[in-house]
Formats: C-alpha cells, sequence, structure tokens
C-alpha cells in the first residue's frame, strides 16, 4: 500500500512538475553526469511512471519516446487551477468548465516484477486500475479509442531478460497517459524435473524376467532437457534407488530420483510384487545333450552334474599361441581361446591389461586344490570356494580366472578393479558370461566369484546377461543347479 500510495504521489508531483523538467532531465541524463544537476531529485520525479525506485525502472533512456503522457494534456491532474495562485483557497468561483481536461490514472501494483523463465504470468496482474475522474474505470481495448487502455510490450517469458510493459489510456475526451512497468524475466530455473513411470505397480511372478528400467517413461525438465542416468544423484541427472529380487516373492520399490542443474529435486516410486512360484520345473543336465555332452559349449559341471571320469577337451589349444595377451598360458577349447584372443587384443588396444590365473584344469589337479582346501579350511568351506574333482567348470575347458595383480585377486573386490569392471562390462561380447554372480549361491553353489568367467559362445553370453547381470547359466536355461552334491 505504501508503495501506491508513493507511486500516486510521485504521479501528482510528476504531473505537476512535468512540462517544466522532462527538457532538463533528458539533458542532465544525456550528459551523464546526474549528480551534477542542481536539483538531483528532480530524476526521480520526471516521469509519472517512477516510483520510488525510479532508478530501476525504465529510465528516461530506455523510454522509446518521451513519455507518451508528454504529448497529453498539460494539466496537471492535481491542482485544478493551472494558473493557482499562491493561496489554494477554496474558490468557490462558479466558472464551470465541463471540459474534462483531466488524463486517466493507471494505477500499477509494482515498478518491477522478476519472474522466473516460463512461469506462467499475466502482465494484467501488474495492473491495479484504469480510471478516469469523469468516465470511471476504462476497459481495456486492442487499439486506443475513446474511454480505453491498452498494454504493450516484447515480453517473452521463455527468454532471460527485462521487459518494459507500458499501458497507455485515453480517455473519451482524448486525454492520454500512460504508465510502465518491468518484468524481469531470472534466468534461474527453480522448477523440478518431472518424472514420469510407465506404471505405478507392477506384478511378476517369481523367477520370471523383469527389466526395472521397464518402469521408466522419462526424465525431463523443462530447461536442461531429458536427464541422464547416474551412479549418484548429482546435477542434471536420475538414479534408481532400490531392487527387485525376482527370484524372492516378496513386495519392492523401486525409487527414480531426478535433479536438475539448478538443484530442484524430484522423485518418482514404483511398487513392483514379486509373486511366489509355481515349482519351476529345473531339467536335469544328463537329460539334454546340450547340457550333458562334453563337446557342446553349454557342458554343465555343477554339483548336480559330474563330468565323464577322467574327461579332458580334445581341442585344448594355448591361447597365448594364438596371440593372447596375458602373463600365463591359458589352456582353453579352441573356440574359447580364439574368443579369449579377440578380447585380450581388444581390452589392450582400451587400455587394460588382462592377466589370466587358471583356465582348464585336469581333473587330478583339481583334486590336488580341492584336497588342499579341505586341508586348510574343512569340507564345508572347501566346497563354497572350490569343486571336488569331476564337477569342476575349469575341467570344461571353456573356463578361465582372470586377475589383476593388484592385492584383490580371487576376493570380492575384483570387481572394483578395472579387469573386474570391464571384464563385467564387456566379456559378454565376447562370448563370456560370469559363471558365480553375486547373490546366486542357492542356483550355481559357489559363492561369488566376479573373476570366473565361462565360455558359451556370443549369442548366449549376450542374452544371459541381457537378463541382468546376476543371471546364471542354470537359471537361464532352467537346468538343476544348487549346493549339495548330488
Ligand atoms: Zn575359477
Amino acid at each position: 500500500m505504501k508503495k501506491l500510495l508513493a507511486g500516486l504521489l510521485a504521479f501528482i508531483i510528476a504531473g505537476s512538475l512535468f512540462t517544466g523538467i522532462i527538457g532538463v532531465n533528458r539533458k542532465s541524463t544525456a550528459s551523464n553526469t546526474p549528480k551534477t544537476t542542481p536539483d538531483a531529485t528532480a530524476e526521480t520525479t520526471t516521469s509519472p511512471e517512477a516510483s520510488e525506485s525510479a532508478e530501476s525502472t525504465t529510465s528516461p533512456e530506455e523510454s522509446p519516446a518521451p513519455s507518451p503522457s508528454a504529448s497529453a494534456s498539460p494539466a496537471p491532474s492535481a491542482s485544478p487551477t493551472p494558473s493557482a495562485s499562491p493561496s489554494p483557497s477554496p474558490s468557490p468561483t462558479p466558472t464551470a468548465a465541463p471540459a474534462d481536461k483531466k488524463a486517466p490514472t493507471i494505477m500499477v501494483l509494482y515498478a518491477n516484477k522478476d519472474i522466473s523463465l516460463g512461469e506462467n504470468y499475466d502482465v494484467k496482474s501488474g495492473i491495479m486500475y484504469v480510471r478516469d475522474d469523469k468516465d470511471g474505470d476504462l476497459p481495456q481495448a486492442q487499439t486506443l479509442s475513446n474511454g480505453t487502455y491498452t498494454i504493450q510490450t516484447d515480453l517473452d517469458k521463455n527468454k532471460p531478460g527485462k521487459y518494459t510493459v507500458t499501458i497507455t489510456a485515453r480517455d473519451k475526451t482524448g486525454n492520454e497517459s500512460t504508465e510502465r512497468f518491468t518484468v524481469n524475466v531470472l534466468d534461474k530455473d527453480t522448477k523440478a524435473p518431472v518424472v514420469m513411470v510407465k506404471y505405478a505397480y507392477h506384478e511378476i511372478t517369481a523367477g520370471d524376467k523383469y527389466d526395472y528400467k521397464s518402469a521408466l517413461m522419462y526424465v525431463r525438465d523443462d530447461k536442461d532437457g531429458d536427464l541422464k542416468e547416474a551412479d549418484k544423484l548429482t546435477n542434471g541427472v536420475y538414479v534408481w534407488e532400490g531392487t527387485v529380487d525376482v527370484n524372492k516373492p516378496g513386495t519392492y520399490i523401486l525409487w527414480i530420483k531426478a535433479k536438475d542443474k539448478s538443484g530442484n529435486e524430484s522423485s518418482e516410486n514404483v511398487t513392483v510384487v514379486v509373486k511366489g512360484a509355481s515349482e519351476t520345473a529345473h531339467l536335469h543336465p544328463d537329460e539334454d545333450p546340450v547340457f550333458s555332452d562334453v563337446n557342446s559349449l553349454l557342458i554343465v559341471a555343477n554339483k548336480t552334474h559330474k563330468l565323464p571320469s577322467g574327461y579332458e577337451p580334445k581341442d585344448l589349444v594355448n591361447a597365448n599361441d594364438l596371440g593372447a595377451k596375458g602373463t600365463i598360458a591359458p589352456y582353453l577349447r579352441k573356440e574359447a581361446a580364439e574368443a579369449l584372443v579377440t578380447m585380450t587384443n581388444d581390452v589392450y588396444l582400451q587400455g587394460v591389461t588382462l592377466m589370466f590365473s587358471s583356465a582348464y584344469r585336469s581333473e587330478a589337479y583339481q583334486k590336488q586344490l580341492y584336497d588342499g582346501y579341505v586341508a586348510s579350511y574343512g569340507v564345508e568351506r572347501a566346497d563354497r570356494i572350490s569343486s571336488r574333482p569331476g564337477y569342476s567348470d575349469h575341467q570344461t575347458g571353456l573356463a578361465l580366472d582372470f586377475i589383476e595383480g593388484k592385492g584383490v585377486d580371487f576376493m570380492q573386490e575384483f570387481e572394483n578393479s578395472a579387469s573386474g569392471k570391464w571384464l563385467h562390462d564387456n566379456a559378454y561380447k565376447y562370448g563370456f558370461i560370469m559363471r558365480y554372480p553375486k547373490g546366486k549361491d542357492s542356483v550355481t553353489g559357489y559363492a561369488y566369484e566376479p573373476w570366473h568367467f565361462r565360455y558359451v559362445g556370443v549369442d548366449n553370453a549376450t542374452k544371459i546377461f541381457s537378463e541382468g547381470d546376476t543371471q546364471t547359466l542354470e537359471e537361464h536355461f532352467g537346468v538343476e543347479g544348487g549346493q549339495t552334491y548330488k
């Protein structure tokens, strides 16, 4: 209200000083030395639109032309008698001059208005009223005709900057007045990103495949566009939180959290219910030659399936002889060895060096290893970390262990090593899968081994990996596994 009164006051003063001051002021601003102007206060009272914050509003030099009210009737609005006598006695002179010489009054709510980029803002909200003593409130019009007002502005709410809104009013007698205010479109993003999910609730049966990413439609931000997925929530990205264990019935909540570059955040969640599976039929490897024939690339060696006694692949080759870059001679079946050569050459070009520990192991060598573990740790632990002779994946000639040589070999931490990460992300492209993924002890029979990879061919490896990085050979094909020797 104070502001309004000040505005009104400024308007009145401006009206009365109008004709004399406009020229002086323009001259003083042009010389850029307003402080030397004898009457410095004149500057703040020159134009009718100037309120107490005149300096920050439309200054005369920004105005396209001398305020249109300059052409308005010179009649000062506040003093009805231009030839005012010093003592304004309420003269009852009945010199009834019916001619309307008073310009309309435009009252604005502010001199400056800050809005956010793209904000839904209506310039009319800045006008309190446009009134005329004689004609009453004036209606808005497209073009200025009698008894109306118009609004002119080049405001672009989607482009940061300062914009002038000019309101011009004319009464029926032709008296005009003008007001202005400034709209400042801030280059500040205050709108949170939009996370749009495809569904809020999803039901699957235990053992089903489920890609949690199918829950998301998009994460978008008005200002920043589509946001990218990231590991951690930083600027201009989104992250997933929560997991769904498709093998464990229960209710899971997945969160998608987004943050734009200005720090605005938003999130959405999806409920995924995993229903108890009806007994999944497990095929014993012996029931299908593809899993039991030693010549098959999908030969399964696990605690449920023992390899033929004394089995040794016929096409074992030394991958180093074929040109594989690595430390020791990895003996593998030919197709696996060739794939390893391609892989090690590619990875070498990417600046990562893969080293091998062991590939093919004979049944006799496996016996030595296993017996050693039993001697050190006892049978129970030995069975979790090593195979009994005849049951080892290494004996197939299709598996090998990678090492880094930096203190994390044969440890879960290998997953964070350069080799471990590269293998996790890329091995499938060469036909290798992580044979003992995390949390699948009950399926594979072994604890997590991020270093042990098994060749199954590019097609199979790609399919298995696409089902998730903890998908197993057993689960993918519905082949029996487990932790108990049979
Ligand atoms: Zn191994």
